[in-house]
């Protein structure tokens, strides 16, 4: 066994309201230059929906992540063949500037000079590449929402029925729920395996990923390599950048911007301790539904007197220790089993948990769908279809979103119990 720690996240998707403050802030720091308009590190999509770059998840298009040999070994779905014609030619499962949006700006000054006239002037949008006038712009960043608003305004103007088969299918089935989504600072990350020059690392201390702008030689493996498509090509610098998990701040015992200043305070950080020798044995299991228990399976208890002694030999300095004892990552994603990894069939090993959104539960249990118990909600009531959530964070094991969403709703409820000098607990919704 070799012990070493983690810093990770989990987000409780329940409280994540959609502001964006996470994105605007992110950028501000580190994207907010030449070659990067285009490049969110943070963004926060409305699933269902394509995501950003498009259909990032369809890794049959994009060769991300890790496959399982017949042997049983694991080599990065864009290895072989793939990696061979991209060295000669070009790399084939690129994103394009259309997968993620032609970046734009709005002409605020004619807001001022435009001449008079019967209708209110607008901010004219133009490209943040080209400077030219955008007559249209067809699609950005979390344009979901922009379908969204598209449909309420629609469905006044026009007939209901077809619209609602155009935009969504049936009506009265659709759902919606945030995901923000930065770099999972994996574990196995696919990145680091796709790298040609050796430029991507992952650092012993914290698990941040980095990529090192002196060695990157801009072969962009790494862009199709990542299934999360979170690593992005400087087009003024000819090299890739990624999320940093705002590594200056976390040296300095500062949270990532995107965690200060999350308005649903959704973010948690902290540090965990796992088995480094047992990444390749769980991330190579057979089973894509298994691979969620073999990842959990690698984490350590830090309470246990015996890790600690083994952690220190190993390095892991006795402050790290202390923040694993006190860490709400190991809380909510190992101990009370309320969070999940996105996309644990990738074989990457993600360290970015998710709280899956329990909003639905609630609406079942105002609607009056909750089982006998009182507390229960029937599966099958709830508006996310709880399928849905495992695809996204068990590979398709749908026993533990379940077993979490219950355990949810009953803190929830005895939350709601409670009073405080008489008066009902107004601070739990
Ligand atoms: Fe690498 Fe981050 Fe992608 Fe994981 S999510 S493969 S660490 S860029
Ligand atoms: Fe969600 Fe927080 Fe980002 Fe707002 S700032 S979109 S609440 S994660």
């Amino acid at each position: 066994m070799k012990i070493r720690a983690q810093i990770g996240k989990v987000l409780n998707l329940d409280k994540c309201i959609g502001c964006h403050t996470c994105s605007v802030t992110c950028k501000n720091v580190w994207t907010s230059r030449e070659g990067m308009e285009y490049a969110w590190f943070n963004n926060v999509e409305t699933k269902p929906g394509v995501g950003y770059p498009k259909d990032w998840e369809n890794q049959d298009r994009w060769k991300g992540g890790w496959v399982r040999t017949g042997r049983g070994d694991l080599v990065p779905k864009q290895g072989g063949k793939w990696r061979l014609l991209a060295k000669i030619f070009a790399n084939p499962h690129l994103p394009e500037i259309d997968d993620y949006y032609e970046p734009f700006n709005f002409d605020y000054q004619r807001l001022h000079n435009a001449p008079a006239s019967k209708a209110q002037p607008t901010a004219k949008p133009y490209s943040a590449i080209t400077g030219k006038p955008m007559e249209k712009i067809e699609w950005g960043p979390n344009w979901e929402e922009i379908l969204g608003g598209e449909f309420a305004k629609r469905k006044r103007d026009y007939n209901f029925e077809n619209v609602q088969k155009e935009i969504y299918g049936q009506f009265e089935h659709t759902f919606m729920m945030y995901l923000p989504r930065l770099c999972e600072h994996c574990l196995n990350p696919t990145c680091v395996a796709s790298c040609p020059s050796g430029a991507i690392y992952k650092r012993e201390e914290d698990g941040i990923v980095l990529i090192d702008q002196d060695k990157c030689r801009g072969w962009r493996m790494c862009i199709s390599g990542c299934p999360y498509k979170k690593i992005y090509y400087n087009w003024q610098s000819g090299k890739s950048e990624k999320c940093t998990f705002c590594y200056p701040r976390i040296e300095a015992g500062e949270p990532t911007v995107c965690s200060e200043t999350c308005v649903g305070r959704i973010r948690y950080l902290g540090v965990v301790l796992y088995d480094a020798d047992r990444i390749k044995e769980a991330a190579s299991v057979p089973n894509e539904e298994d691979l969620y228990q073999a990842q959990l399976d690698i984490f350590l208890d830090p309470h246990d007197p015996e890790v600690i002694r083994q952690a220190r030999a190993d390095g892991v300095p006795d402050s790290w220790l202390e923040a694993a004892k006190r860490s709400p990552v190991y809380k909510m994603a190992m101990d009370w089993k309320v969070a999940f990894p996105l996309h644990p069939e990738y074989r990457t090993l993600p360290m970015v948990w998710y709280v899956p959104p329990l909003s639905p539960v609630q609406a079942a249990a105002d609607a009056g769908k909750i089982g006998s118990d009182g507390l229960i909600p029937d599966v099958e009531s709830l508006r996310i279809p709880v399928k849905y959530l495992a695809n996204m964070l068990t590979g398709g094991d749908e026993r533990p979103v379940t077993h979490a969403l219950r355990r949810l709703l009953a803190m929830r409820v005895f939350k709601r119990s409670q009073t405080v000098e008489g008066e009902p607990r107004y601070d739990v919704l």
